[in-house]
């Protein structure tokens, strides 16, 4: 219950409130299906008016077995507002709230970092608010899906350095298939990656759901390097486009992370499967930066509707919401 306290204190209690108004939600297929299956997203998706409570109770502390990449087994949570893509270590779910049913998936991650980045949460949850209130700003051909925490056992454990790791002290950036290693780093301070890549119950729930979802653009949000920085993999670099768009609608500059090696990093990992991510560092440890970042969510968006209508699909409502959306 503490956590439960605290967790709702930080970030819920700033923005909304404990006891908050209904959001529209929809809830996935129950069904289980194997990676890489559309099916997964049905359409039309129910919708259901719900109380937003991001981080119900622990549920379970099921941690699949090492190495394997189990099915996905999209779990709803109707007291959540969304539905949970796995447990971490200590059994809290990882949950994912989607806006849109259209078939360009837009997906946003806060707080991999925990509560190190918890600017990182607040912000993907001041996203979730904004698109729960103002549905219309989703273009008829995207389907946004926000996790607000990847890492709920470290946002559980305050704000410090440890607060950063899952509740094994693994680095859950460090934990990632591209070039992992076993020698990883923080700047100048050694980091644990895991004994070996997807050892983590999060990281592992993570692969699943983009194995099966296979997203259009993924954006990681940290905090404090003030930058935009595409993943790659070796020669694999699908990410650049996304990083002039985010510079661009969102000031921050688009480079290439050379403060310290990084091993093991989600968005290399997602380049290495031809989905184009990046990290997109806020510029300090507490503000969420959030309108900011809404343009660049904004601009994504408007960017896959333009090729639509370049292309002459014929969704309904498009051109229309791309004249009153995409300035
Ligand atoms: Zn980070």
């Amino acid at each position: 219950m503490f956590h439960r306290v605290l967790r709702c204190a930080v970030l819920i209690a700033l923005l909304y409130g404990c006891t908050s108004s209904p959001v529209p939600a929809v809830l996935p297929s129950e069904e289980v299906l194997p990676p890489g299956s559309a099916d997964m997203l049905p359409t039309p998706l129910p919708t259901i008016h719900l109380s937003v409570d991001l981080f119900p109770e622990v549920i379970s502390g099921s941690d699949a077995a090492d190495g394997a990449i189990p099915l996905l087994t999209p779990t709803p949570y109707p007291d959540s507002g969304g539905f949970s893509i796995g447990q971490s270590h200590e059994g809290r779910d990882i949950q994912v709230l989607q806006f849109g049913s259209g078939e360009h998936i837009l997906v946003l991650v806060g707080a991999i970092h925990g509560g190190y980045e918890t600017n990182t949460a607040v912000l993907a949850e001041q996203l979730v608010q904004h698109f729960s209130q103002a549905p219309d700003d989703i273009l008829p051909d995207v389907r946004l899906m926000i996790i607000p925490v990847a890492n709920p056992d470290g946002l559980a454990r305050g704000s410090g350095l440890e607060a950063r790791f899952n509740a094994r002290g693994v680095d859950l950036n460090r934990n990632w298939g591209c070039e992992w290693s076993e020698t990883a780093y923080l700047r100048e301070r050694d980091v644990d990656p895991g004994p070996r890549p997807f050892s983590e119950p999060e990281t592992r729930a993570l692969r699943t759901f983009f194995l099966a979802t296979e997203p259009d653009a993924v954006i990681f949000y940290h905090s404090k390097a003030n930058g935009v920085f595409p993943g790659a993999c070796g020669d694999l670099e699908p990410s650049g486009w996304l990083g002039d768009l985010l510079e661009e609608a969102t000031g921050y500059p688009h480079g290439v992370f050379s403060h310290y090696t990084v091993t093991g990093d989600a968005t290399n990992w997602l380049a290495e499967r031809g989905i184009p991510a990046v990290v997109v560092e806020l510029t300090t440890s507490n503000d969420p930066e959030f309108t900011r970042n809404l343009a660049g969510v904004m601009a994504l968006q408007c960017y896959f509707a333009r090729q639509d209508l370049a292309a002459g699909a014929s969704v309904p409502g498009l051109p229309q919401a791309v004249r009153r959306l995409c300035p």
